[in-house]
């Protein structure tokens, strides 16, 4: 049978039960866990949610870092246009060197 792993309600710490509706007792501080055909049912519904709500923090971060670059590519091009009434040369030379 799958194991899966919930909280202690009284000390917060991890633990390993079976899933299937029993209790069990916390190995670090003693409190009786029940584990009813309800929390199961929580349990299973939940964690593909999370899965998929952390899976898609994932996406949105990595597009956060990449709008973040274009924009800094992007003011850095503003302020040579500037600074540089050449700066197509001026890129030109850049790239070239790369
Ligand atoms: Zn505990």
């Amino acid at each position: 049978m799958k194991k899966i792993t919930i909280n202690c309600k009284s000390c917060k710490k991890r633990m390993n039960i079976l899933n299937k509706k029993a209790k069990y007792r916390c190995p670090y501080c003693g409190t009786i866990y029940e584990f009813t055909w309800y929390k199961k049912l929580l349990k299973t519904i939940i964690a593909p949610f999370l899965a998929i709500i952390s899976f898609f923090e994932k996406i949105r971060k990595r597009i956060a870092t990449k709008y973040r670059n274009i924009k800094t590519t992007y003011s850095y091009l503003k302020q040579l246009k500037k600074n540089n009434p050449n700066w197509k040369e001026y890129l030109k030379n850049y790239r070239a060197k790369k």
